[in-house]
Formats: C-alpha cells, sequence, structure tokens
C-alpha cells in the first residue's frame, strides 16, 4: 500500500468533511433539523455540496460563531439557535453536530445541552442528539457512522422481540435507498430503514416551499431497532467504535451482520442469500430473473472490458465492492483509493482480490487528486469510476469518467445512480461498456457507427 508521508501537503482532498456526513444522516430522520454547532460557513459550503448534488433546498441551521464565541465559548449561541429552531421548524429531533472550531476550542456540548432540557422542563423539547464531528480528525463518513451511532445510543430501546429486519445504510444514493424498500416489499419483510432521506433528498415537486420535507426514518421506528430479529449494515469499514449494529447487539441482543456493499454478483448474492437465512423465504422470481439477466450481460460485455485498467476513488466501502465488481468483469482496478485512513483498506481488499500484488494494484488511503491523477497517468488507466471531483483527472488523460457516490455536481440526476444489487449493478455496467465504446469511436478515425 502507499501511503503519504504524515507531512506530505493535499492538493484536492479525495474527501469531505465530518459534519457533512452528519447532515446526511440527520435529513434522514423524519421531521430533524441539523445544526452545525460553528461558524455560518461550515453549514454554508455543506448546504452548497447537498444541494449541487440532491437539487433540493437543505435547510441545515447553524450557531453561527463569531470572534467573541470563538474565545468564550458557543453556549449562548447554542441557546438562542435551538429556541429559534423549535419556534420555527417546530421539529421533533434538532441533530446538533459539532464542527473544526467548537471542537478545538473545547466546547462542552452534552452540558450545554443537558442545562437547557434542565432550564426548560415545564416546555415540550424535541429530542436533542449530539454527535462530535471534529472532521480535522475523521472524512464526512466518519461523520455519518458516528452519528447513526449516536441516534441509536440515544433513541433505541429494548423490548419483546419482533419479526422486523433493520437495515443500516451507508452513503447510499436516494434511489438505491428506494430499492430497500421494493426489497421488502417484494419479500413480505418488515424492516427499518436508517437513515433513510430517499425522500427528504428526493422529492417529489411541491407547489409551495415546505420547512420540513416529508419522509425518513421515524423515531418510533428507531426506538424499535432494539428489538428486531437482526440488523445486515453495510460497511467493512465502520468506524473504530464499531458500527451501529454492534450497539443494538450489545445493548439488546440484535443479532448484527455486517457486510459489504451488494454491488456485482458475488456479493449480492451473499446479500441475498444472508436475507434468505433470516427471514427464512426463497429468493423471489423477479431478482432471480434479474440476475440471470445481468449474467448474461456480463457474457455480451465481455470482449469490451477483459483487461481494461480502471482507477476506483472514493469512500471506502464503495471502492471495496466497486473493486470486487470489477474484477468479476475481467478488468483491473489499477488503482483502489479513498481519502479516509484507517489502514484497514489493504486488509479487506486482500480478502476480495488475494493476487492484488502480482496484478500490480495500489491500494492508497489518504489519496488526493494529485496522487490519483499521477498514478492513473503511469499506469495508463482508461477509465475513472468515482464522483465529479475526479472530471479534471478524467479531462487532463482524456478517458471517460463514471460518475457514482457523492458529489456528482456536474451532471443532473446523482441521486438518481443506482449501484447495488442485480438490477443497480447491470445499470453500472452499461454505463461502463457504453463509455469504454464511446471512447473507443470517438477516438477511431474511419467513424465506425457498429462497435
Ligand atoms: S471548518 Fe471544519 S467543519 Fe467547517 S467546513 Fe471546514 S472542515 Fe468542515
Amino acid at each position: 500500500m502507499i501511503a503519504k508521508e504524515k507531512n506530505d501537503p493535499t492538493v484536492n482532498a479525495c474527501k469531505l468533511c465530518s459534519p457533512l456526513g452528519a447532515s446526511f444522516v440527520f435529513k434522514g430522520i423524519e421531521n430533524c433539523i441539523p445544526l452545525l454547532h460553528g461558524s455560518q460557513g461550515c453549514s454554508t459550503y455543506i448546504r452548497r455540496y447537498m444541494i449541487g448534488h440532491f437539487r433540493e433546498p437543505i435547510d441545515i441551521a447553524s450557531t453561527n460563531f463569531g470572534e467573541e464565541t470563538a474565545i468564550f465559548g458557543g453556549r449562548e449561541n447554542l441557546t438562542i439557535a435551538l429556541d429559534n429552531i423549535i419556534k420555527a421548524y417546530k421539529p421533533s429531533v434538532i441533530g446538533i453536530a459539532t464542527t473544526c472550531l467548537s471542537e478545538t476550542i473545547g466546547d462542552d456540548v452534552p452540558m450545554y445541552l443537558g442545562s437547557y432540557v434542565n432550564d426548560r422542563k415545564d416546555l415540550v423539547i424535541p429530542k436533542l442528539v449530539h454527535v462530535s464531528t471534529p472532521s480535522y480528525k475523521g472524512t464526512h463518513q466518519d461523520g455519518f457512522y458516528a452519528t447513526i451511532n449516536s441516534l441509536i445510543e440515544t433513541i433505541a430501546e429494548g423490548g419483546e422481540k419482533t419479526k422486523t429486519i433493520n437495515f443500516i445504510m451507508n452513503l447510499f444514493s436516494p434511489a438505491d435507498i428506494r430499492w430497500f424498500k421494493e426489497l421488502s416489499e417484494c419479500y413480505n419483510i418488515e424492516s427499518i430503514i436508517m437513515p433513510d432521506y430517499s425522500d427528504t433528498l428526493d422529492g417529489e415537486y411541491w407547489g409551495e416551499y415546505k420547512r420540513m420535507p416529508e419522509g425518513g426514518t421515524k423515531i418510533e421506528d428507531i426506538q424499535k431497532m432494539g428489538r428486531s430479529i437482526g440488523t445486515i449494515e453495510f460497511g467493512n469499514i465502520l468506524s473504530e467504535k464499531g458500527g451501529a449494529g454492534e450497539i443494538l447487539e450489545s445493548k439488546f441482543g440484535v443479532k448484527s451482520y455486517g457486510i459489504g456493499f451488494p454491488v456485482g454478483i458475488t456479493n449480492t448474492d451473499y446479500f441475498f442469500s444472508l436475507l434468505e437465512s433470516i427471514t427464512d423465504t426463497k429468493l423471489p422470481e423477479k431478482y432471480r430473473k434479474e440476475r440471470g439477466l445481468l449474467i448474461d450481460s456480463y457474457v455480451d460485455g465481455h470482449k469490451y472490458l477483459f483487461g481494461k485498467k480502471a482507477v476506483l476513488y472514493g469512500e471506502d466501502d464503495l471502492v471495496l465492492g466497486l473493486a470486487s465488481f470489477i474484477r468479476e468483469l475481467g478488468m483491473i482496478p489499477v488503482v483502489i483509493g479513498t481519502g479516509r485512513k484507517t489502514g484497514l483498506l489493504e486488509k479487506v481488499i486482500n480478502e476480495v482480490i488475494p493476487d492484488y500484488k502480482s496484478l500490480n494494484i495500489s491500494i492508497i488511503e489518504n489519496i488526493d487528486f494529485e496522487d490519483i491523477g499521477r498514478i492513473a497517468q503511469e499506469k495508463e488507466a482508461d477509465i475513472l469510476i468515482g464522483h465529479s471531483k475526479g472530471y479534471k483527472v478524467a479531462r487532463d488523460l482524456n478517458i471517460p469518467l463514471i460518475r457514482v457516490g457523492f458529489p456528482i455536481h456536474d451532471r443532473i440526476g446523482g441521486q438518481r445512480v443506482r449501484v447495488l444489487g442485480y438490477q443497480g449493478t447491470q445499470e453500472l455496467l452499461d454505463r461502463i461498456i457504453n463509455a469504454i465504446i464511446e471512447k473507443k469511436q470517438s477516438d477511431s478515425p474511419v467513424g465506425y457507427m457498429a462497435m
């Protein structure tokens, strides 16, 4: 594995900030508003990224630190912000994520929140869920996982067991989250999907502006998660404290299954076999058929894809799923890179691609786009697969970019990009094959009309 030296500067980071991950999760909780404890710019930056990707109005409140707050602490600003939010939005939950500044000055947010609630004993206060998200210590993924853990720690309850399954999401697109809803109906199983921003971040047209979009995981459902028969949590490299599934297992005895992203045939087969064993239900005909169609497409695409070199970058669990899929196609993921730094990526890639060393695959944590561009050129990559921030590299190298993950802010439809399940893999596969064909066609001086 290639790793940056401690003092190497990052040039065009391949990661986003930690409270952004927290905001994703809070937007997936019903009637919840995220509040960033820090300067105005943090919430503006995050809103700008999310609006560019989701093309929806996104409200994220801020405690609006100024010079005085930075010196004397943000207690008063937090109190004013909570009062204002309760008055303006009437939320059920306020999700409070800290920013670099409030973390650096050491604001004791849990103590502030405790006295806020104490001072308002006679009033009905929304649930206040706090998560610590110093961005100098983590990425948007760390913020995402820490926020799920915090919600589960704060809200989930035990009790008599039900037949419900918990699906704990990763940074999936709204379209991929909707797939879990469809799947639950098809299998005829009760499920709790958390967080669920499939409607709040990808809603229908509104005639009139709504302060709080409809949708999201209900608080009552998060409470019930401690009574479910099992949890399927997506991600092999979760938070260092363990994932939310582990919390539910250790506190309430809900069996937890941590699995990789169901991208490609091997991973999706594993997901469905797990679901079959937990629910004791056979794979519905619909998915058996989708699988058969996908295998047929692998055969059709083989002559275009075999031996092609791909650069994969983005969140570690996403690139891990993509790497497994890319190898199924006979392609070589010459670079597997993530902006996150856990020291675990190489170990999990070794489980998926045991011959990665002989294939000369570079596995890089804490990667930036300078590294991606340089190594992609050295290895003569044919295609980039990742989010929109790779556009400049793709343009410089004159190779196609397949946009997956977050952010996709130079195209429409980032919220509808599918990669999960047989159907999502099929959509991704078609995009990759067509990009390779299109490149070959446009590079050819002949102008072939059939490729
Ligand atoms: S200061 Fe920290 S929390 Fe704020 S936008 Fe920058 S990285 Fe994110």
